[in-house]
């Protein structure tokens, strides 16, 4: 079934169950996976209720006007506009933060390289530990940090002065003295002096041939430059490397997300750049995607 027939609806008596048909219908027929997931949370986000109190209310009638909500949210989906930015928000380690197109949707493997911070900052017992995260578009990586972390204190740093508003929001409830975020490029002198424990980023690193054959959702709708560095995919890898050289106290780690097969290039650079110890940690489909580097 198309979206025209649902337009045409308010005609027709609309029930929760009838509707989530109709359109679960109307987005596999355009070939997207999980469907039905979709259009609950769809529908759940207009109804103003959680998704599992749908199961309970099948036969609710729709009003014309959450009809029309509905249809102009299923609309944005059907462009191929990211769920979790029709939503305004998604989850990162089990918890929620807004999310809109001036920042990356966080991803699974972000939370791995998150995990892998924790456990290095577990190893220095409950001493302060100073962490810079950088590139935090969502704010995804110094919430989580703060949350699971007691003794973490973040300062991050992000180009895009919209991000940098849609991180405050996320990271306002932690208090800007555990976690600071400052506009700056990676490429400028920022922060001179000061030295950090932990490092961590989850750069630009697809190349930016490679970004023009990415899924819809990405290419059109997220940030081009938290996607992408316009180059080989290594630009911002190496500047962030060349920091963490420079602004890691001795025996102190960086923490990277690279691309599925970006470990032997990056493990040069950072070899090349004094880091002697390096390890990589693999994803959910057994690849090297997080690089832990020491000097
Ligand atoms: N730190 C954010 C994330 O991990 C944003 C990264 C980016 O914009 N490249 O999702």
């Amino acid at each position: 079934m198309e979206t025209a027939d649902i337009i045409s609806g308010p005609t027709k008596f609309w029930t929760i169950a009838s509707l989530l048909d109709a359109a679960k219908n109307s987005l596999e027929a355009r070939g997207f996976e999980d469907a039905r997931l979709n259009v609950e949370l769809l529908l759940a986000h207009v109804l103003r209720v959680r998704r599992t109190q749908l199961y309970a209310n099948y036969d609710r009638p729709i009003e014309p006007n959450e009809l029309a909500d509905f249809n102009a949210l299923l609309e944005r989906r059907l462009a191929h506009e990211p769920l979790q930015y029709i939503l305004g928000e998604t989850e990162f380690m089990g918890l929620p933060l807004y999310v809109n197109s001036s920042v990356l949707v966080p991803r699974p493997e972000t939370e791995l390289l998150v995990e892998k911070a924790l456990e290095t900052i577990k190893a220095k017992g409950n001493e302060r530990v100073e962490i810079l995260d950088v590139g935090t578009g969502s704010g995804n990586i110094p919430v989580a940090l703060a949350h699971f972390a007691e003794n973490a204190i973040i300062t991050s740093i992000e180009i895009s002065a919209p991000a940098v508003e849609t991180a405050a929001r996320n990271i306002r409830p932690y208090g800007f003295a555990r976690i600071s975020l400052h506009r700056e490029d990676v490429f400028s002198d920022f922060l001179p002096g000061k030295m950090f424990d932990i490092i961590v980023s989850n750069p630009p690193y697809v190349p930016a041939e490679d970004f023009e054959r990415l899924e819809p959702e990405i290419r059109d709708f997220e940030p081009r430059v938290a996607t992408t560095d316009g180059g080989d995919g290594y630009a911002v890898i190496k500047r962030v490397i060349e920091v963490a050289a420079g602004k890691l106290k001795p025996n102190c780690s960086l923490l990277l997300e690279i691309a599925y097969n970006q470990s032997g290039e990056t493990e040069r650079i950072a070899r090349s750049c004094g880091f002697s110890e390096v390890e990589f940690f693999n994803d959910f489909s057994g690849i090297p995607r997080i690089m832990r580097a020491c000097r």
